[in-house]
């Protein structure tokens, strides 16, 4: 088998090394209006694997013989494997007995944002880099820091300084050099990279380092191990779209490799509130616009979506779907899954199920439905809080209960 860069756009080959992130020809057409250029995704030629040991195997070989280096290099950290629910009370409601959650709030930072670090870490550790920078709306740089710790590397934080203040204290919890940024995602972004170019250390924005989406595609492969077969239909939330060519990507590896023989139908689901990735899908040339973000879904509250044009390449190749909600709605569908089925996701992780309801007619009764939830409620208390009543007064004697 060999492994090697491939460009998402122009399909050129390059080796894999630190020091490349975007494929050079396609990104020295990037303009500043516009989603990242030359995306790179790892490539394997010609795969080989044993494919009832892949099926059946109790040790995490099964995940390291689709990855691009070897275990010794990970962060000791059990990353993944998150569990995979279902939830009677919601089944019966929507008359979806094949419905699951995914529930990636059990990472050990608390978002599906680890699958993600993890890679990068083992990518940085490999090739001997020692410090890692990254922007972040909260949870990729609350997870890098978490991951970084096990590993012991230094990372460096760009977030905007509205992020929730749990994602601020978790990424100082574990050590991290925490800047605040003066204005939105976008920003940090940008300052991200210049910080690299002036100081150095292995950048891991999302979708521009290409373990991100490497790393994200591990959710494919174990859902997929999990049901013993890959599902019709899967639930993603959408904001910089990496997550979503992550998704992608993992099915795509699995069906490369012959272990399923179809890509589910992927719903990317974006707040009407940031919702450039959707007005792209449904414009005649696929334009992005931006338009400022509003969502009270931090975690998918982005202007440019940074792997806009991969995320759309794939949505558009396999029939993927992509809609909107209200913030309302996410607020609804967050309040619904904690109170149906116990499961408490911030409002980003809710989106997908929000998505799930508003798309539940256009989906088969007996159809496999995998919805993911990607971060957990306590990331974001206080937007929670908004979905329910005031708290009650305080009483110091039952007689006062009404
Ligand atoms: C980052 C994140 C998302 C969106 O992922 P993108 O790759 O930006 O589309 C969704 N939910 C949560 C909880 C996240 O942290």
């Amino acid at each position: 088998m060999t492994v090697s860069y491939i460009c998402s756009e122009c399909a050129t080959h390059y080796p894999i090394t630190p020091d490349l992130m975007v494929c050079p020809n396609c990104a020295s057409q990037q303009t500043s209006e516009e989603p990242l250029r030359g995306v790179l995704e790892v490539s394997y030629e010609n795969p080989s694997i044993d494919k009832e040991h892949w099926w059946l195997s109790t040790t995490r070989s099964w995940l390291f013989d689709m990855l691009p280096m070897p275990e010794e290099f990970f962060a000791p950290m059990p990353v993944g494997n998150t569990p995979l629910w279902e939830p009677r009370n919601l089944r019966e409601e929507l008359d979806l007995p094949n419905l699951f959650i995914k529930d990636d709030g059990a990472n050990p930072t608390a978002s599906f944002k680890d699958r993600a670090s993890w890679l990068v870490s083992a990518f940085a550790k490999q090739h001997g880099v020692e410090n890692i920078v990254l922007a972040s709306t909260g949870n990729a740089g609350s997870s890098m820091a978490g991951i970084g710790a096990a590993a012991g590397q230094k990372i460096t934080l760009f977030l905007p300084a509205s992020a929730p203040v749990a994602k601020l204290i978790q990424g100082q919890q574990y050590g991290a050099n925490l800047i605040l940024v003066d204005g939105n995602y976008d920003k940090a972004f940008a300052l991200a990279m210049e910080y690299c170019k002036r100081f150095g250390g292995m950048n891991r924005n999302t979708a521009y380092n290409p373990m991100t989406i490497e790393g994200k595609k591990t959710v494919s492969l174990e859902v997929t191990r999990q049901m013993g077969k890959a599902p019709d239909h899967v639930f993603v939330s959408c904001g910089d779209g990496c997550i979503l060519s992550g998704v992608y990507k993992g099915f795509k590896d699995l069906y490369q490799f012959g272990l399923i023989d179809k890509v589910p139908t992927i719903w990317a689901v974006q707040s009407e509130n940031s919702d450039t990735l959707t007005r792209a899908f449904n414009h005649p040339e696929g334009k992005f616009e931006a338009k400022p973000a509003t969502t009270i879904a931090d975690s998918i509250s982005v202007d440019m979506p940074a792997s806009g044009y991969h995320a759309l390449r794939q949505l558009k190749e396999f029939g993927g779907r992509c809609i909107t909600v209200a913030d309302e709605d996410i607020l609804k569908a967050q309040k619904k899954m904690s109170e149906k089925a116990g499961l408490f996701s911030e409002p980003a992780g809710a989106t997908a199920f929000a998505g799930l309801l508003a798309a539940r007619n256009e989906i088969g009764r007996d159809e496999q439905i995998v919805v993911l939830t990607t971060g957990h409620g306590l990331k974001d208390p206080k937007t929670a809080a908004t979905g329910c009543p005031d708290l009650p007064a305080p009483i110091a004697s039952l007689d006062e209960l009404a």
